[in-house]
């Protein structure tokens, strides 16, 4: 059996591996033109200015629509981002491709990315991502000669970390890659980059001038953030490479409250499902609206269509440029659905048939929409209609049944295991509808407790584990409520809680990779790192291409003082990643805890190259040169990092240190202040703020500050002596 596997796996990769070898590539100015696909999370078209809304601030993309076509009505295959995108870069339904939902898949190895079809044909290729569900751990960074999935740990407690990349930095980074020297030997070509935004993702967090502009609807003040920062790019492109075809679309929309959904991921409606699409460039007609309807799975064949590429034959999708220039094309129907209910929640799974006007959702009650009259799909038609309901069955059905198996060739083992334990495949399509399982419609009202809960997992765990529990006790198998009150026990310090909502999860076989951070992380806080130790090695050895499990085995090993073991596991991080920048700044801070100044100094340096506003790295720097008595190099990078991040505890800290050691107490002072207002509260901080006030001549201040000192620390003879003094010269009281 197991052979029987590993023989239906290596087939489509030796042929993948034949498929390797290039064309030549096309000579520059051959007419291939460059291509630039944006990606723009969570955008549903109708808050965009273009697609009628009225209140939007987005003169990006509307002037690219003037420009050249927009698609009137686009639609996403699934509304969830890694099974979305996975439909966009290769030109095949979920159906085809295999990835059904974020975490857990993905990219199947046989399967071909359209990134692969560009560098095959010659060009460079490269990617910017800036959401975690599109880490190159799920295969997404196939076919890109560079892949850039830098996500900032960000300074956000209350946030988790390396998950967002914000718009401006994304779009430095596209930059800076577009104004770089090509790489020795490299031969001038055209570039395929594809540029990912996340902004609009829930939490809705707009910059605080975006805020203030939409008090009421931050959600559009994030896209008008990211219509700003895909402005700067577009405009760089005009200048540097203006034959560029341009191509921006969503990988899905947004609830914003409709059929009590709030985000997305749960139905299959067109609020989450309709997205915009609008593109320009050379070969495009300009001002032009397309009344077709174009599909996910129809962006990578119109993409190659426009760069004079062939589209593969195992493409599910077609080029619309006939409909870009006005030409006749008939619509073709789309199939939609969402595992996430059944993988997430243990509810039925959603799978929708949408032709132009109508939409059938088979679910356990099935609905039927009149799209052409009924948009807001708010009037269920399937009682009334049931001969269009049969009908539109049988298509769903007969897509259902014929596209799987022959996807699941080329799937490996793993998501054959899954798809199958889930009765996806052997022909069956789908499992049958009417099913014991829960209506995801029924559910709805404890999606929003556990939205709320998962909200403030870490904001006010209080709440969360009250909403969570509330969920759970109404429905156990609601594994997403157990895994996030997990991170809320964590969050409120109740680590044994944390440990056994996870151990659960682990004894009945739902332990993710994610879940094994959480397990590993929540046993250090413990005290138990042997038993982390355990967790995240095996977490590791079953997720080779997870990265965090290194980078949390490597923290619990510093904190047991086995540092050459945290070496080699920020080492094999750096394996997979390259500049990954966590694992770069774990090299620096033990080569600094050791006193290798240089190998630190490299180590931070290449921070800065990746990523030249990472406060922490210019901070650390500077404590570099700061020890080699390059103060003023020290105290210039210690300033950079505190007018980038103005609230950074310790780079404050370092700057007043900086300052008071070079004899201007005077400027240094603030900085311990702020420093310490920070959260910098220690008694090295305070007896910096003691002595610079004595240095000035405050007696009273640096009296207090001593003695908060001591109050921390009592066991300073050196400050109590100070302290001493002070009272001692002071006039009697
Ligand atoms: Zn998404």
């Amino acid at each position: 059996m197991r052979a029987g596997h590993a023989f239906l796996v290596l087939l489509p990769v030796a042929l993948s591996l034949a498929d390797c070898r290039r064309e030549a590539p096309p000579a520059a100015g051959s007419g291939h033109p460059n291509v630039l696909f944006v990606t723009i999370d969570t955008l549903r078209a109708d808050h965009v200015g273009c697609y009628g809304h009225a209140g939007a601030a987005t003169p990006t993309l509307d002037a690219l629509a003037a420009r050249g076509v927009r698609f009137a009505t686009a639609i996403a295959h699934v509304p969830l981002t890694g099974p979305s995108h996975a439909s966009l870069l290769t030109g095949r339904s979920p159906l085809g491709h295999g990835f059904r939902d974020n975490g857990g898949y993905a990219l199947p190895v046989g399967v071909t990315t359209v990134a692969e079809d560009f560098r095959r044909a010659g060009y460079r290729t490269a990617a910017f991502v800036s959401g975690f569900p599109l880490d190159r751990r799920f295969g997404f960074d196939r076919g890109f000669d560079a892949y850039d999935d830098h996500l900032p740990r960000g300074n956000d407690p209350r946030r988790q970390p390396y998950v967002e990349r914000l718009a401006d930095a994304t779009t430095e980074a596209v930059l800076r890659w577009l104004s770089a020297p090509l790489p020795a030997g490299a031969r001038a070509a055209p570039f395929f980059l594809w540029v990912h935004y996340y902004d609009p993702h829930a939490p809705y967090e707009p910059p605080a001038d975006l805020r203030a502009r939409f008090p009421s609807s931050p959600y559009d003040g994030e896209i008008a953030f990211v219509d700003a920062q895909l402005g700067r790019l577009l405009r760089r492109l005009e200048e540097r490479s203006p034959r560029t075809v341009v191509l921006v679309t969503a990988d899905h929309g947004e609830s914003l409250g409709e059929h009590g959904e709030e985000t997305h991921g749960l139905f299959v409606y067109d609020a989450t499902l309709r997205v915009p699409w609008i593109m320009a460039g050379p070969g495009l007609p300009s001002g032009r609206v397309a009344g077709v309807v174009a599909r996910g799975i129809d962006v990578a064949p119109t993409l190659l269509d426009y760069a004079g590429l062939p589209a593969r034959a195992d493409v599910e999708g077609r080029s619309l440029r006939a409909a870009a220039e006005g030409k006749d094309q008939a619509d073709a129907p789309a199939y939609a659905e969402s595992l996430f209910p059944q993988l997430q929640y243990g509810w039925a799974p959603l799978h929708a048939w949408r032709t132009a006007r109508f939409k059938l959702i088979e679910a356990p009650r099935p609905e039927l929409y009149d799209l052409g009259a009924d948009g807001g799909e708010i009037r269920d038609r399937a009682r009334e209609e049931q001969g269009r309901v049969d009908e539109m069955r049988r298509h769903l059905r007969a897509a259902m049944s014929t596209r799987t198996p022959s996807a699941a060739k080329e799937m490996d083992a793993e998501t054959t295991e899954r798809l199958g334990a889930l009765g996806y495949l052997g022909g069956g399509g789908a499992p049958a509808p009417g099913s014991a399982l829960r209506d995801p419609k029924d559910g709805v009202r404890l999606v929003t407790r556990l939205g709320r809960g998962m909200e403030t997992a870490r904001t006010d765990p209080a709440v969360a584990i009250r909403e969570l529990t509330a969920v759970l006790d109404e429905d156990p198998k609601m594994l997403v409520a157990r895994r996030t009150r997990a991170v809320a026990y964590a969050a409120a310090g109740q680590h044994a809680a944390a440990i056994a909502d996870l151990r659960r999860l682990e004894k009945e076989g739902h332990l993710s990779a994610e879940d094994g951070i959480v397990l590993g992380d929540n046993l250090r806080f413990a005290g138990r790192s042997g038993e982390a130790i355990r967790v995240l090695e095996r977490t590791a050895r079953e997720n080779p291409r997870f990265a965090q499990a290194d980078l949390s085995l490597a923290e619990v090993f510093i904190k047991e003082g086995r540092r050459a073991d945290a070496a080699a596991a920020y080492e094999r991080v750096l394996g997979l990643v390259p500049d990954h920048i966590e694992a770069l700044r774990g090299l620096g801070d033990l080569a600094l805890l050791e006193d290798r100044p240089d190998a630190a100094a490299a180590r931070y340096g290449r921070i800065l190259e990746v990523d030249p506003a990472d406060a922490g790295a210019m901070t650390k720097l500077g404590v570099v040169r700061m020890r080699a008595g390059r103060t003023e190099e020290a105290t210039t990078l210690f300033r950079k990092a505190v007018e980038r991040e103005p609230q950074n505890g310790e780079a404050l800290l370092y700057l007043a240190g900086a300052l008071a050691a070079n004899g201007r107490p005077a400027e240094a002072l603030p900085f311990f202040e702020r420093a310490l207002q920070a959260g910098q509260k220690s008694s090295m901080a305070l007896n910096g703020l003691g002595l610079t006030r004595l240095a000035v001549g405050d007696r009273p201040g640096a009296a207090a500050a001593f003695r908060e000192s001591l109050r921390l620390d009592p066991k300073q003879p050196d400050v109590a002596r100070t302290l001493a003094e002070i009272a001692a010269a002071s006039p009697s009281n």
